[in-house]
C-alpha cells in the first residue's frame, strides 16, 4: 500500500526523527525513493534541521544553571560520583 504525498508531508518530521513504527518507516522510505517531490522536501527538511542545531540553545533559567554547575563541580571533585556500580 502506497502512502500519498499528503500523508508523507504530514509524517515527515516523525520520520526524520525516527519516531515512527518500522512498517510506517518502510512505507515512507519507499515513497521517498519513488517520489522526487517528497525527496526534495526531505532534503530541505534535513538542511533546516541541520541549521537548527547551530542555533544557540534558548536561555537556561538561573536555578537550572546553578544545578548544572553544582553537578559539574561535584563530578570534577569526584569523577566516580555518577558511575553505575557494575563498572569499577
Ligand atoms: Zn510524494
Amino acid at each position: 500500500m502506497m502512502i500519498s504525498c499528503e500523508e508523507f508531508v504530514e509524517l515527515v518530521t516523525e520520520y526524520l526523527e525516527g519516531d515512527v513504527s518500522m512498517g510506517l518507516k518502510m512505507k515512507l522510505k519507499f515513497h521517498e525513493v519513488l517520489c522526487v517531490h517528497c525527496r526534495r522536501y526531505v532534503e530541505q527538511m534535513k538542511v533546516t534541521s541541520d541549521m537548527l542545531k547551530y542555533v544557540p540553545p534558548t536561555e537556561v533559567d538561573e536555578a537550572t544553571m546553578q544545578e548544572l554547575i553544582a553537578k559539574f563541580r561535584a563530578l570534577e571533585a569526584d569523577p566516580e560520583i555518577d558511575l553505575p556500580e557494575e563498572i569499577g
